[in-house]
């Protein structure tokens, strides 16, 4: 039986996993050996109930009580905190969901990256902070790292049989986010509410507010970077409302291979999860004729600014990801808890990455995860100072 654990198990990535790892025979098929969460005991035990996990683990400490309380008499062991998260990595898998939000998805993945085994990668800020480190780890273990961004699986499967040197262009698409439309003097006014709705995927808050910012196009960048070696120049975003041709690769015959298919996160992670087979997944089949047209524009540099800052930061390098990635988690928690508006989370982003860029050391390589920890806080730390000199607009 393969061994699988899960990261983030709660969350969107990790829901649509566990639905399919569930209809693939869930523990009669796999040995499920951690299933962790966040903050919601209740849906982990329920889980943990169905998959039967060895272990489950909670990272908020004080819930621990809770989970014990909740899988009482069921054998399944059970840990809580940020160590016991990365801790539960440490016991060997064969397939590992990367699915928890934010770098504290980090650790956890490098640590799974031991075993040799595949690394399904949704936690795009383990790439953005330290792709160098993580992939470093991934060749030394003879471990595979296998995208579930639908972007990076899209280009990942148009090179399959390719050869990169024939590679000239990336194309990753992007939905616009929930305020395409709108007008840009507006923008500054929007709510939480609205920034959280996004018109095609279903997802978790953090990265439905970063479509709207494209903040999270902006890591996709980064990421299309780091796993597949493309200089920056090379990789391009187009806006493409419909979100059903997730990506193109260009290669120098003129030719361009596009990878098409429903707005469903459970295709990524069905690939990854049954890689190198393709296995028959619940989503929906597109109908192209009754679809029509699909259409794509250039993102408009006044609406997204976080594309600009991510050419910055590829350009920087070394800890630069780091601290672009820290920045824009605190100017996220500052939007969502209403102390900046929408059109600050930018500015502030950019003034921490002025500030650092000033003080040295910003494109510094990464040798250590704890460079990329140090920057991390680092960055925080003075986000929290621009924040407190933001007026909320
Ligand atoms: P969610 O917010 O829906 O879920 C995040 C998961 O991580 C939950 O299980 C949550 O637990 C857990 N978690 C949150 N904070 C911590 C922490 N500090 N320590 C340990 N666990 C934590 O996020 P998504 O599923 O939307 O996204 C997960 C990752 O996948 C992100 O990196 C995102 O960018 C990426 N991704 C997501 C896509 C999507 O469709 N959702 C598409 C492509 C990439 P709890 O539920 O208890 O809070």
């Amino acid at each position: 039986m393969r061994r699988v654990s899960v990261f983030g198990a709660t969350g969107s990535i990790g829901e649509s996993t566990f639905d399919l790892l569930t209809r693939q025979g869930g523990a009669d098929t796999y040995r499920i050996v951690a299933l962790t969460a966040g903050r919601n005991v209740r849906r982990l035990a329920e889980q943990a109930r169905v998959l039967r996990p060895e272990i489950a683990v909670i990272a908020d400490e004080a819930l621990l009580p809770d989970l014990r309380e909740a899988l009482t008499g069921t054998g399944i062991a059970t840990a809580a905190g940020d160590a016991a998260v990365a801790e539960a990595a440490d016991r060997p898998a064969e397939w590992a969901m990367s699915g928890i939000v934010g770098a504290a998805g980090l650790a956890p993945g490098f640590r799974a990256l031991a075993h040799g085994g595949t690394l399904a990668l949704a936690n795009k800020e383990s790439l953005v902070t330290a792709g160098p480190l993580l992939m470093e780890e991934a060749a030394r273990h003879s471990a595979r790292i296998l995208p579930v961004d639908s972007e990076h699986s899209a280009v990942f499967q148009a090179l399959a049989g390719e050869d990169m040197d024939a590679v000239e262009r990336i194309t990753i698409t992007a939905s616009g986010g929930a305020f395409r439309d709108w007008p840009l003097e507006d923008l500054a006014r929007a709510s939480v509410a609205e920034a959280s709705t996004h018109p095609n995927w279903n997802m978790g808050q953090r990265i439905t507010i970063d479509s709207a910012s494209m903040f999270n196009k902006a890591m996709e960048v980064i990421e299309t970077r780091e796993f597949f070696g493309i200089d920056p120049d090379r990789i391009e975003v187009l806006v493409h409302p419909e979100s059903m041709l997730h990506a193109l690769v260009s290669f120098r015959d003129g030719g361009m291979i596009g990878h098409l298919g429903a707005p469903d996160m459970r295709h990524a992670i069905g690939y990854a999860l049954n890689w190198p087979d393709r296995a028959h997944l619940p989503v929906a089949r597109l109908d192209l004729a009754a679809i029509g047209r699909l259409t794509f524009s250039a993102p408009d540099p006044a609406r997204y600014p976080a594309l600009r800052l991510a050419r910055e930061v590829m350009a920087a390098g070394g800890l630069a990801g780091s601290a672009f990635n820290a920045a824009k988690e605190a100017a996220l928690d500052a939007f969502i808890a209403d102390r900046i508006g929408f059109t600050a989370m930018s500015g502030v982003v950019e003034e921490v990455l002025d500030r650092l860029s000033g003080q040295g050391g910003l494109g510094k390589p990464a040798t250590s995860l704890d460079m990329v920890y140090d920057m991390d806080r680092s960055a925080r730390r003075i986000a929290g100072e621009v924040i407190g000199e933001t007026d909320r607009i």
